[in-house]
């Protein structure tokens, strides 16, 4: 059994299982949505084996932690001061000697909350609430470095030297990251920029278009690698999918809690401007034309797309998708 005064123990390996014992709950339930958006399309985690999470999930959540730790140390060393000032001092009382890890753990994966103490608070927010703010982005950066995309493509474009003969115009500077960033969310097949960020720039729809495709031959150009990477090439064929994965139209292995949260992300996803990723879906599986954007999302992600669909309903995310 751990004490909260273990957190400041000697021994770095004793203080470290306290720690998780502290914050693993709280972190892997309040992580859960942004790591099922970031790493499942979406779609709930399906975890391996009878093990909650899979070792993607898993890995992000104990990175989360490990720093948090790093932090807890250094605030350790200097109590009294930083954000963690009421964590470290709390945790060289004497109260923080005989309170058990395992009733400040359930705390902090409860509702915040007043009345909680103030150290609680303060570990919530230092150890939770904020590293979960910034986890999505950051999953989403370390993966485009993992599959050779660039993490930052509007920092990239907006400073790398390679990038400076694109700088010229600053309204086609806005069209060409805004063009970018959309290639890399799978819609390379798009030209025409939105109408609000038309109006914004001051630019007509029209020589807007024509604008992004002077653009998009210019980083050609000059940078083909970094072209390339965000607009990569179609690698998944949806006929070999059909013939592959599809499960039959009326398979219905889904529990009804499955079919309640596929169709609340589905849900949430309509608001979005993955939208247009359900409707893609909806359309492939009714046999009519696949969009290039879809098939350039690669093959996994479409798979779970294809999964959290199914799970809601193909006939039920169909009515939605129409209306
Ligand atoms: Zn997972």
């Amino acid at each position: 059994m751990y004490f909260v005064a273990d957190l400041a123990h000697p021994d770095t390996d004793r203080a470290a299982r306290a720690f998780d014992a502290l914050v693993m709950p709280a972190l892997t339930a309040a992580s859960r949505r942004a790591l099922d958006n970031v790493l499942h399309g979406g779609a709930r985690c399906p975890g391996v084996a009878r093990r909650a999470r899979c070792h993607e999930c898993e890995t992000a959540v104990r990175d989360l932690a490990l720093d948090a730790f790093d932090r807890l140390r250094e605030a350790l060393d200097e109590p009294g001061r930083g954000r963690l000032a009421s964590v470290a001092v709390h945790a060289r009382s004497a109260a923080a000697r005989d309170e058990r890890v395992a009733d400040a753990a359930e705390l902090l994966a409860a509702p915040r909350s007043p009345r909680h103490p103030a150290w609680v608070r303060c570990a919530r927010q230092q150890f939770v609430a904020l590293p979960v703010r910034h986890l999505e982005g950051a999953v989403r950066r370390r993966r485009a470095v993992a599959e050779g995309r660039p993490a930052r493509p509007e920092r990239d474009l907006r400073t790398a030297g390679w990038a400076g003969e694109l700088r010229g115009d600053p309204v086609d500077l806005e069209l060409l990251v805004f063009d970018t960033q959309r290639a890399l969310r799978g819609r390379s097949d798009a030209v025409e920029p939105p109408a609000d960020l038309c109006r914004r720039l001051g630019v007509e729809p029209g020589d807007a278009a024509a604008r992004v495709r002077a653009m998009r031959a210019r980083l050609r150009a000059v940078n083909p690698g970094f072209y390339h990477a965000c607009h990569r090439a179609p690698s998944l064929s949806m006929d070999a999918l059909r013939a592959d994965e599809l499960p039959a139209r009326n398979a219905d292995p889904y529990t009804r809690a499955d079919r309640t949260r596929a169709r609340e992300v589905v849900a949430r996803m309509l608001e979005s401007d993955e939208r247009d990723w359900l409707v893609a879906i909806v359309e492939a599986w009714d046999g009519r034309d696949v969009k290039g954007f879809l098939v350039g999302l690669g093959r996994r992600r479409v798979l779970r797309l294809l999964r959290l669909v199914e799970a809601a309903g193909l006939d039920w995310v169909g009515r939605r998708v129409g209306e």
